[in-house]
């Protein structure tokens, strides 16, 4: 989404210099508009022989297309609670989280800028079953996955398996 009018007023945004960077600015406020990177959470499980649990997306960006399961922390949403919520939605598991694998930045689709915090999680209970955004669930061994549109999820992945660190 790109700015290109003052959420307070609504007046055409020009830009400033602040410090070393050309930022958005109104004129009328004489506020600098702050752009920010909005973050997300995806989530890693595997199976006993470290083959990874992918959703297939029911919804743009990227429909039909096979990612981790992620998505947006709601306003009064705990990141911890975020994904514990997503993969209940998408996948019918209960899971707990291990833990966090790392934060991840990439290009979004409605968005310049995405964090992604990665986790690690085991399955409680719950049979796999796919729903909300999600239309089908499959594990994928890491030689054969599929392509996964999401960069930072390859990069999830690659260092899951990578690192060992499971
Ligand atoms: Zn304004």
């Amino acid at each position: 989404m790109e700015l290109h009018h003052c959420p307070q007023c609504g007046e055409q945004l020009t830009t400033k210099k602040e410090d070393t960077n050309n930022r958005l600015y109104c004129q009328v406020c004489k506020v600098f508009v702050y752009e920010n990177p909005v973050p997300v959470v995806a989530g890693v499980i595997l199976d006993t022989e470290k083959n990874i649990l992918l959703i297939k997306r029911g919804v743009e960006p990227c429909i039909g297309s096979w990612t981790l399961p992620s998505g947006f922390i709601e306003i009064n949403e705990k990141p911890d609670e975020c994904i514990i919520r997503e993969i209940k939605e998408e996948t019918n598991l209960d899971c707990r989280i291990k833990n966090l694998l790392g934060a991840y930045q990439q290009k979004g689709w409605r968005y310049k800028s995405v964090i992604v915090l990665a986790y690690l999680l085991d399955i409680l209970r719950g049979e796999p079953k796919a729903g909300d955004d999600a239309v089908d669930i499959q594990y994928f061994s890491y030689e054969n996955l599929p392509d996964i549109p999401f960069q930072s999820h390859g990069v999830i992945i690659e260092d899951v398996i990578g690192k060992k660190n499971t």
